[in-house]
């Protein structure tokens, strides 16, 4: 009996931890559909933030080429020339070549 008692309390417990759980997780909830919508959004408009000749140097946004109808930045045009000599080589590092 007693143990009866004390499976009925901790599944109470349990319930209650849960629907306390599930109300306090509801509150981020309207942010977890946006999720999706942001990771949506950031397929369409990948920000390439790095060169990918000279690994990990900030692009300079005035320097650029179009390969495959998408913008590649560098971070100087000694990166575009290298770019262009071997784009193959380097599209795999870019973010909007990533798919
Ligand atoms: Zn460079």
């Amino acid at each position: 009996m007693n143990l009866r008692k004390t499976i009925l309390l901790t599944a109470l417990v349990v319930i209650g931890l849960g629907l306390t759980g599930c109300k306090k997780k509801e509150q981020p909830v309207p942010s977890s559909p946006a999720n999706p919508k942001a990771a949506a959004s950031t397929a369409t408009t990948v920000e390439q933030t790095t060169c990918p000749v000279m690994d990990g140097n900030p692009i300079n946004k005035k320097v650029f080429v179009e390969y495959k109808g998408k913008k590649v930045y560098f971070c100087c045009a000694d990166c575009k020339a290298v770019f262009e000599k071997d784009p193959e080589k380097y599209i795999a590092k870019l973010p909007q070549f990533a798919k």
